[in-house]
């Protein structure tokens, strides 16, 4: 399975299918054409794109090639393409059609109300992630709580609880230089004031009983799952996503390490995967953790607990 991931992470379209789109790229003329276009290629390579939606992602790379506006596309619908414009949207739509993810394409994705930056290093911010959001928001805690979310990746949890409590003091670690790098630029494009540190876990926090709140949105989905060779995942690295045969070694580790570095009083917030709530819950009850409860995603499914240390 290792090696299909490898295999995909190094190719791209064939080359018979990188002529073939070529020239039908070629072959249109405005930026209608190239709309339609766009969005055949993709609805024919559907199969390798999963979740994908050819409308949407054609208008997202024509906007992407042509540095068009979504409003642009329909005042300047008739406007003749530029050759520059062609050559990237064949790159990208040669890219995609291989299943290489729309975020990583553009280098951007939204999430929450902001936009942020993505690279290969980080897995590219969910929906399903809200829920951390929400929860951690919704807590009571005081004016001045100090907040860490535990690889950080992009930023997206951190940033996200900022900019809704500008009064709390975030900070976010990760364990690469270049992840620290990409959530310090999220931090100034959004002007959001949290301080991004390399950490790997808790291994460079060196305030103990200092948080409030330490959120994290773990790797946790099971190192020989099926669902690693479907979709964007087989492009985003591992170390975001897998964490040992049942997918809890890092949560593991989170909870019985966590306890040295939240308040007493404060609490623990953990995405996970759906089916890991009980399992969690009772890592969370056997380590003298209180008040624990799961939240469900957007979709209805158990995907983040919540415990308070109390000791
Ligand atoms: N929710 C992600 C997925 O299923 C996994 C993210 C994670 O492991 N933190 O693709």
């Amino acid at each position: 399975m290792a090696s299909t991931r490898n295999r995909l992470k190094h190719d791209v379209a064939s080359e018979t299918q990188a002529s073939d789109l070529s020239a039908r790229i070629n072959l249109c003329q405005t930026i209608t054409d190239a709309l339609s276009a766009s969005r055949k290629v993709l609805t024919e390579h559907q199969e390798n794109l999963t979740f994908n939606d050819p409308t949407i992602e054609a208008k997202i790379f024509i906007e992407y090639a042509f540095e068009k506006t979504s409003m642009q596309l329909i005042t300047q619908s008739g406007e003749l393409l530029c050759e520059d414009g062609k050559k990237k949207l064949i790159s990208t739509l040669s890219k995609r059609i291989y299943g290489y993810p729309v975020a990583y394409i553009v280098g951007f994705q939204p999430f929450w109300t902001l936009n942020l930056r993505v690279s290969e290093h980080t897995l590219i911010p969910r929906s399903d992630s809200e829920i951390v959001v929400e929860t951690a928001i919704g807590l009571p805690l005081s004016k001045d709580a100090n907040v860490l979310d535990l690889g950080t990746g992009t930023g997206a949890i951190a940033l996200a609880i900022k900019s809704e409590r500008s009064h709390w003091i975030v900070s976010g670690c990760d364990f690469k230089e270049e992840i620290i790098e990409l959530a310090r630029a999220n931090a100034s494009l959004n002007s959001l004031n949290v301080e991004f540190v390399l950490s790997n876990w808790f291994s460079g926090i060196t305030a103990t009983q200092a948080f409030d709140l330490i959120v994290s949105n773990p790797p946790y989905v099971e190192s020989n799952s099926i669902w690693l060779n479907q979709g964007d995942v087989r492009f985003e690295p591992d170390s975001a996503l897998t964490s040992g045969i049942d997918g809890l070694d890092d949560i593991r580790h989170i909870i019985s390490k966590g306890t040295e570095y939240l308040k007493s009083g404060g609490y623990l917030l953990l995405e996970h995967g759906h089916q890991q709530a009980n399992v969690i819950q009772q890592l969370l009850l056997q380590q003298g953790y209180q008040e624990v409860t799961t939240k469900q995603d957007l979709n209805g499914l158990d995907r983040a607990t919540l415990g308070r240390w109390l000791v």
